[in-house]
């Protein structure tokens, strides 16, 4: 028995499991359940391939293989790591510092960047003004005596910030503090270096103004607009120099692929890490973060990330060309490894998302429950060549 679900046609079993997927869907808040919740809730999927999750699969490879013959070969150093204390928060800051070229004093290491988003929310700001599409924690992370106020970015115009109208937003709304995350997720748009100087410039009697560079790594370095380079690699901490209330975000979840050992950093000014400190955060990450933390200051881990991130920039070059071929839906030009896709009229998010899941084990982001995106949306990860084959030819045999 077929059902019709929009313009879509769906078998009953189908539908049942559409229906449990949902479920499971709204016990996960504002993020997608992981890949180990949905196989335990719903065992009768298969999933293959992962394009969910955002993360350079190439790097993990990288990192595990560091990591199999640092850690895993030598079993004393790894029972010592579970046993013992990391280094507290200033002793990692100071290995950190020269590989992403700046003042250890400026540092604040963070147990994953929403920690550190956690910490700058609660510490240094009452309200809030966020452009949304966004990263939900920077408004859910508000709390009752903050406010938050919205600045809707233009689907239309492909998610194009708008300096002009983006600084009028933020002034008239008087919020003490501003986000702006480059690329941002979920629709990967970079935003320009002239740009971004004229509005940070524009916004420096503002308390704070967070940079989230999340996804800068990613981004293609001729022509990024990410402001400079430290070590070959594309990053905004130069930004922090320039202007005193920036405060600059990076996960290392994503462009690393390591979510699971929760590494992320903040860079303010100096005074900021200091009431952090002085009041908590003293041993917030673990044995594992502070392993990868001593990888990326190592020239020779770096050198190799490098070649293996040009690798992954090709897979996300060659499959936005796919994608930006493709009739069955519309694709946004990105700088992030993932791609923002609208669907055509009468199609459902949840609908495909399911149909890619079951037909095809295929896992994607249907971006439903993103505030700021009017329409239906998913998000599709880049993953390797091999699996983004498979994701695209997923998306056109459900979608056409
Ligand atoms: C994923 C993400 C983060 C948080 O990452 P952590 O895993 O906590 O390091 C921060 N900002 C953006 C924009 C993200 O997408």
């Amino acid at each position: 028995m077929l059902n019709e679900l929009g313009v879509v046609r769906i078998s009953t079993q189908e539908r049942a499991l559409m229906e449990n997927l949902e479920r499971l869907s709204s016990n996960s808040g504002s993020h997608s359940p992981s890949l180990a919740t949905m196989q335990q809730s719903l065992p009768e999927i298969q999933i293959d391939i992962d394009a969910c999750f955002l993360s350079n699969p190439l790097a993990t490879e990288l990192f595990w293989s560091y990591f199999n013959a640092d850690v895993l070969a030598d079993q004393q150093l790894f029972k010592r790591m579970l046993e013992a204390y990391p280094s507290q928060n200033r002793v990692i800051a100071e290995e950190l510092s020269s590989a992403i070229g700046v003042d250890p004093g400026r540092l604040f290491i963070a147990n994953g960047a929403t920690e550190a988003i956690q910490a700058i929310i609660h510490n240094f700001s009452s309200h809030i003004h966020i452009n949304i599409p966004t990263f939900s924690p920077y408004y859910e992370f508000a709390g009752t005596d903050h406010r938050v106020t919205k600045f809707q970015v233009d689907v239309e115009k492909e998610f194009v910030l708008d300096p002009e109208q983006y600084v009028q937003s933020v002034l008239r709304s008087g919020a003490d503090t501003a986000v702006l995350i480059s690329p941002n997720n979920p629709d990967g748009y970079l935003i320009p270096d002239d740009d971004l100087s004229w509005i940070l410039s524009r916004l420096s009697g503002l308390r704070t103004v967070i940079v989230d560079e999340s996804f800068v790594h990613f981004a293609d370095r001729a022509g990024s607009g990410a402001g400079g380079e430290v070590n070959g690699l594309p990053t905004l901490v130069g930004l922090t120099d320039r202007f005193d209330n920036v405060t600059v975000i990076k996960s290392m979840s994503k462009d690393f692929g390591i979510a699971g050992i929760r590494a992320g950093y903040a860079i303010m000014k100096k005074s900021r890490v200091n009431r952090l400190l002085d009041h908590g955060y003293l041993w917030n990450t673990s044995g594992m973060a502070e392993y990868f933390f001593s990888l990326f200051a190592r020239p020779i881990f770096l050198n190799e990330y490098r070649t293996v991130l040009d690798t992954y920039r090709g897979y996300i070059d060659r499959f936005t060309s796919m994608t930006a071929g493709a009739s069955f839906v519309r694709a946004y030009p990105t700088s992030a490894n993932f791609q923002l896709m609208q669907l055509p009229n009468g199609i459902s998010a949840d609908v495909v998302t399911t149909l890619l899941l079951i037909r095809h084990g295929v896992y994607v982001r249907a971006c439903g429950d993103k505030i700021g995106l009017d329409g239906e949306f998913i998000r599709v990860a880049i993953r390797t060549e091999p699996e983004n084959k498979i994701v695209f030819a997923a998306l056109k045999d459900v979608l056409s």
